[in-house]
């Protein structure tokens, strides 16, 4: 879906960082929402600044297991760090997705202990608010235990962990996804309807991403059961047959597969 042409910014710990042509889409839907132009800007910077930060985290704790990170992408959605190897145990991947939020939220208590009001400076309620609270957000949305969020990749790695297979935790983690985009769509529709919704924001915006968490939720279930060889028969609607206690397989992701961080407006 987002697969468009993207730009190579500059490169961190030898990783790319490169800004997706649907970035643009963003940039002028966050036009306007501040009194000045030039905050409108510094909102934008802040933001793209804390999806960078918070992709390091993965990308550091990754590199840090041995993975090999081909680059971090900034789009309409949030931030993609592609890894081309993930690592192999459970609690290795529950510790790359953690690493992301982790950031996010020092991040975000540095913003709001640091800019906290009274106001000083005329650009310190865009810190305080974007960057401090930005960053909150950032960290609680990707922490919904659901695919493709972060919090379903530690859900998954919880479960694969102690109960289950891979490719079941993978299953149960992308059912909620489908579930939460399926409320998140709800909740958008009830808002054009002109009723107040809490948590959703723009209704445009959530029937993105609802749609986004749909088909993500969707294509990571799919990889997964085809790399645990149940993709021929098995339909996604079935759960896929118990072999027992958790296989630690083969890296869980082919190459170029990607790994994308939910920007979420309020
Ligand atoms: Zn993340």
């Amino acid at each position: 879906m987002f697969k468009s042409s993207s730009w190579h910014l500059f490169t961190v710990f030898g990783i790319p960082v490169k800004v997706d042509a649907s970035l643009i889409i963003l940039a002028i839907w966050m036009f306007g929402r501040w009194e000045s132009p030039a905050y409108d800007l510094l909102a934008f910077a802040l933001l793209l600044v804390s999806i960078v930060l918070h992709e390091l985290g993965h990308s550091l704790v990754g590199k840090a297991f041995g993975c090999r990170i081909r680059s971090i992408t900034l789009m309409l959605i949030g931030g993609a760090a592609t890894f081309e190897t993930m690592p192999r145990k459970p609690w290795q991947e529950m510790l790359v997705a953690l690493a992301g939020p982790a950031v996010s939220l020092l991040l975000g208590f540095a913003g709001i202990f640091l800019f906290a009001p009274p106001w000083s400076f005329p650009a310190q309620v865009v810190l305080f608010f974007a960057f401090g609270w930005g960053n909150l957000v950032l960290c609680a949305f990707n922490l919904i235990p659901a695919f493709p969020m972060d919090g379903g990749r530690i859900l998954r790695a919880v479960l694969q962990q102690f109960f289950m297979s891979r490719t079941k935790a993978t299953w149960v983690a992308s059912r909620i996804g489908r579930g939460i985009a399926v409320l998140f769509a709800i909740g958008a529709v009830l808002q054009l309807f002109g009723i107040r919704v809490p948590f959703v924001g723009s209704s445009f915006n959530m029937l993105l991403i609802a749609y986004f968490i749909f088909v993500s939720a969707e294509n990571e279930y799919r990889l997964v059961a085809m790399e645990q060889g149940f993709g021929g028969g098995l339909s996604s609607d079935e759960p896929p047959p118990d072999e027992g206690k958790a296989v630690i397989g083969p890296p869980p992701y082919g190459r170029g597969s990607t790994r994308v961080d939910v920007y979420r407006d309020e």
